[in-house]
């Protein structure tokens, strides 16, 4: 960093990068122990995924309860839920609600984006360049940029060709968007574009689904949370945060020890119809084997094959609905409230992309090997450069001028998800290598922001100005993270979680598929030990 750039700087002791859940607990905690701290947000508001993602129908597919805050026993008793499976507006509503409670969106700068951020060696401080060619610096520095923040387009030749509407799921705008009369297009089959077509074709005069992959989805059966209940849980939220954070999934969802043939087949059969009436993720934690048993997934899936089967009326859209040739639950789980359902209403027609690959956008629409689809309006839920896309979409520099890019060349590299070796006193939360896309994304937060924050207290009291994570320690836990995911089928299908949806982008499964409790016992065994195994320090 040059002198000139040093002297326009403003400081402060933490720079935290990002408005969604981990963004708003880390500006919190850190203010609360008295440091000083800026924020910033890509966004004119906080939320992350939940400021962007306005789509119709856009939906959280955990308990509101679980997917919530807990460190504020206030804002839990202040805060209702309407209902089981939150919409969009309404975790909007309670994440500005939190923001305001707390005053946390004066430390954020909105409309913002972090163009650079560089190690200054010499100083021994992060140095962050905005859009707005401001220069920010701090000794630490947050990353709390999401697994799901860089959405991307499809690599379909001819998008800026279309002369009609085009709507990205995840740049939704903010104004009421009508689709009556209208006929609509709809790219991509994963949790966004499931949760689009159920509500879209309710109102559009046509809606053409365009599926390449189909997904797996299971009934939400999302219910209005009575006063009663809500009342319960409340009464009870310190038990219900202590289950969720001694569980696998960081929620209060319930799970098994039972491995699937040890049932017989008239239990096993029971038992997953019991899971398809319950809804939600219930199918899932019924059995403990479901993501390493490849014979059991097979059977699951055929189930669900069968209950496609049982709601779609026409046998070859019913059969071009299935997902074949990869494991049930190794791409994510949608929950839907009336996806196959809408495939009987005579204004929807599904596209078999296998059977017809789109060959281009055209000024009119969607050409496909057997034609071309016109429309008034074409929806992208095509996904995102998931886990590792915020990181890599602009230049982080870390010691002796090496990028997060270069570091990342071969896939994620990082401890814990929260520290990478070569930058030091940076940061991630919900980072690739950590349980993100596995388990509530709230509940990881939330541990991550604790231990960051208890391990700069660590520096304080030692008198130590920067800490940066030992090779060998960043070594071995790439290696258990390897070795789980060898035992994994998640290995088994194509997706984001693997890097599968970027062209070019290193295949690997960097997540930490041990569950949510082992990852917290691995964070808090590095405190407990005064982080000797794993971080190296220099003194202030
Ligand atoms: P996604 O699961 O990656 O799905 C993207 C879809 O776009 C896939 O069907 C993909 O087909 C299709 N696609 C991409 N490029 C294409 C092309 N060139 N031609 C045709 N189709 C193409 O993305 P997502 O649906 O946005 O979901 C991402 C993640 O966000 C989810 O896994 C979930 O973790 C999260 N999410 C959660 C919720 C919720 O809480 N309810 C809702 C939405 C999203 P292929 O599979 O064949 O590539």
């Amino acid at each position: 960093m040059t002198a000139q750039t040093a002297q326009t700087a403003q400081r402060v002791d933490v720079l935290i990068v990002g408005g969604g859940f981990g963004g708003m607990y880390a500006t919190y905690k850190f203010r609360e122990m008295g440091l000083r701290i800026q924020s910033f947000e890509a966004g004119g508001g906080l939320g992350g995924v939940w400021y962007w993602n306005r789509y119709p129908g856009a939906r959280v597919d955990l308990p509101s309860i679980d997917y919530s805050f807990s460190f504020s026993p206030e804002i839990e008793q202040e805060w209702t839920w309407s209902e089981q499976f939150a919409a969009q507006p309404e975790l909007l509503r309670y994440i500005n609600f939190v923001s305001e409670r707390l005053s946390l969106d004066k430390h954020y700068q909105f409309n913002t984006r972090i163009e650079r951020a560089e190690w200054d060696e010499a100083r021994e401080l992060w140095v962050l360049r905005t859009s707005q060619g401001q220069v920010w610096e701090a000794p630490f520095c947050i990353m709390a940029t999401g697994p799901l923040s860089v959405p991307k387009d499809p690599e379909i030749p001819g998008l800026s060709r279309f002369k009609g509407v085009m709507h990205r799921a995840a740049r939704w705008p903010h104004q009421e968007v009508r689709f009556e009369g209208l006929r609509v297009g709809v790219i991509g089959t994963g949790s966004t574009g499931i949760q689009i077509v159920q509500e879209v074709g309710k109102t559009a005069g046509e809606l053409f689904v365009f599926q390449r992959t189909p997904s797996f989805t299971m009934p939400m059966r999302n219910v209005k949370l009575e006063p009663a209940y809500v009342a319960e849980v409340k009464r009870h939220y310190a038990g219900i945060r202590e289950a969720a954070r001694n569980s696998a999934v960081g929620g209060t969802r319930p799970q098994s020890t039972r491995g699937f043939f040890t049932c017989t087949p008239a239990q096993r059969r029971t038992l997953l119809e019991d899971a398809w009436k319950n809804g939600g993720l219930a199918m899932l934690g019924t059995f403990s084997d479901l993501l390493v048993n490849e014979e059991a997934n097979e059977e699951v899936a055929e189930f669900v094959r069968s209950k496609i089967d049982e709601v779609v009326q026409d046998p070859v859209t019913a059969d071009k609905l299935k997902p074949r040739g990869y494991p049930i639950f190794a791409r994510r789980p949608c929950l839907d409230t009336s996806y196959y359902e809408t495939f009987n209403q005579p204004n929807v027609h599904l596209v078999d992309l296998y059977e017809q690959p789109i060959v281009e956008i055209t000024e009119k629409g969607v050409r496909t090997e057997k034609g071309e689809v016109e429309l008034d309006m074409l929806i992208l839920a095509t996904g995102y450069d998931g886990l590792t896309g915020a990181l890599t979409a602009f230049d982080v520099v870390g010691r002796g001028g090496r990028t997060v890019n270069q570091k990342w060349q071969n896939g994620a590299y990082s401890y814990l998800g929260l520290m990478m070796e070569g930058f030091p006193n940076l940061f991630m939360t919900t980072g690739p290598t950590g349980p993100a896309a596995l388990a509530n994304i709230v509940r990881i937060s939330e541990n991550d922001v604790d231990w960051i924050a208890a391990l700069m207290v660590h520096m304080q009291h030692n008198g130590q100005a920067t800490a940066e994570v030992m090779p060998e320690a960043e070594q071995a836990w790439m290696a258990h993270v390897g070795s789980l995911a060898k035992r994994s089928l998640l290995l088994k299908a194509k997706t984001w979680y693997l890097g599968a949806n970027v062209k070019d982008k290193p295949l690997g499964l960097t997540l930490f598929t041990g569950g949510f409790l082992r990852y917290r016992e691995h964070c808090a065994a590095a405190t407990q030990d005064g982080y000797r195994k794993a971080l190296s320090f220099t003194p202030a």
